[in-house]
């Protein structure tokens, strides 16, 4: 709910003083990197909202750096340094998603929209100290109020913070959801947009599912597996948040601006029917082996990384992360003494998602039909999913199996 919901306005008519009541909505709106990309895609963007915006809107716009601007600031760190300090990282990182919020503030002022673009430091967005992969701890968004009760459009850089010793950090990789979903909480907007390079949520990768569907609806916990599981839509730390706050999101296309998909509170399912809602997928994962009579706690004390899967059998600890933690990984065995009993990269997942599908066996049972003929490692489950480790080159061939088999009439 918006800090001032309705404005009152009084007009006089022939017959009188009447008060009309207009709903005031707070909007954060996330723009990601291929949204950006261009010049000529931000000043479509601003059109858009030009277009769009309703008088009163209070308009918070959180954006990430220009397509491919972070992979090419980070390729210039390693130009220069073999492991590049993640303090120094995060200065030079944070600087792609500052050349956005500028270039978009411009964008807007040109069509007569008063606005103003902020750091995450400027925002108030208060981190830990994790260097790379910081922490929000809290938001105090009182500039950001400011500015927006004097008309304007807040353009918030996405990804960074700033920590209680007042260095610049940065969220991780894909953070600006984050950033966004984080300022929509704090600031207790009505709700969040989050506009991206597809439709919205799709029952699987429109890439590898031709036919896949747009799902108008999808509930927290369901996003937080597809997200999870590999889903690149939203990342998976802005889903915990936008769930523990119960906070409206919306996964929109930033060229069409259309409805996309709500992320909301499960609702209005068919009584006990189980369903799959819908079919993530990861490929190029690596899997380390480790012998737990190394020291593990030390190595894996640590903020920096995330890792995808892990499991713990007898003597032994399987880590499966993704590829672009796989320099820093390496580092840290070895700066911890630790030789892994075997490094194997390739590995993959197939995870199909819907409530209660883990309880079924008749779902094992079609899973393990039709997946007769793949090399299949492993077959395990949360509380939402049921998760096929494979290796990576039949992952995509798995996900339109099961997606014809197990959606194709469903849906
Ligand atoms: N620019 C950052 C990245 O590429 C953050 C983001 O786009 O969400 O990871
Ligand atoms: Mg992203």
């Amino acid at each position: 709910m918006g800090l001032i919901p309705f404005l009152c306005t009084k007009a006089l008519t022939g017959r009188g003083i009447y008060i009309s009541l207009k709903f005031m909505a707070k909007i954060v709106m996330k723009f990601g990197g291929s949204s950006v990309g261009s010049i000529d895609l931000i000043k479509s963007i601003a059109a858009k909202i030009a277009a769009s915006k309703a008088e009163d809107d209070r308009l918070i716009l959180v954006v990430s750096a220009m397509a491919k601007t972070t992979d090419e600031l980070w390729n210039m760190a390693h130009m220069v340094s073999e492991r590049p300090s993640r303090r120094e990282m995060d200065m030079l990182l944070t600087a792609g998603e500052r050349i956005t919020m500028s270039l978009m503030s411009f964008a807007l002022q040109e069509h007569g929209l008063s606005s103003i673009s902020f750091t995450g430091s400027q925002s108030g967005i208060i981190t830990d100290n994790q260097h790379g992969n910081a922490r929000i701890q809290n938001v105090n968004a009182f500039r950001i109020e400011e500015e927006l009760d004097k008309g304007k459009i807040v353009i918030v850089a996405g990804f960074q913070g700033v920590s209680g010793e007042k260095e610049i950090t940065t969220l991780g990789r894909g953070g600006s959801d984050t950033s966004a979903v984080a300022l929509a909480c704090f600031t207790k907007a009505d709700r969040c947009e989050i506009y991206t390079n597809v439709d919205g949520i799709y029952s699987a990768d429109p890439s590898v599912v031709p036919d896949a569907i747009l799902l108008s609806e999808i509930d927290y916990d369901s996003m937080l597996a597809l997200a999870y599981g590999g889903s690149k839509v939203m990342h998976p730390r802005a889903v915990e948040f936008a769930l523990k706050y119960e906070i409206p999101v919306s996964i929109k296309s930033s060229f069409s601006f259309n409805e996309g998909t709500l992320m909301t509170k499960l609702r209005g399912k068919t009584m006990e029917n189980r369903v799959i809602d819908a079919i993530a997928h990861k490929e190029g994962l690596i899997r380390y082996i480790l012998s737990t009579k190394d020291k593990l706690n030390e190595l894996l004390d640590i903020g920096s990384i995330e890792i995808f899967r892990y499991y713990m059998e007898g003597g032994s600890l399987e880590l499966i992360i993704e590829a672009k933690y796989e320099s820093e990984m390496d580092y840290l065995l070895q700066d911890s003494g630790i030789k892994p009993l075997s490094k194997e990269a390739n590995w993959g997942f197939v995870i199909p998602v819907g409530l209660g599908i883990n309880l079924d066996p008749v779902f094992l049972a079609r899973i393990l039909k039709l997946c007769e003929g793949k090399a299949i490692q492993r077959i395990s489950h949360t509380e939402r999913s049921i998760e096929i480790m494979l290796p990576s080159d039949q992952v995509k061939d798995c996900v339109a199996l099961l997606h014809k088999e197990l959606l194709g009439d469903s849906k």
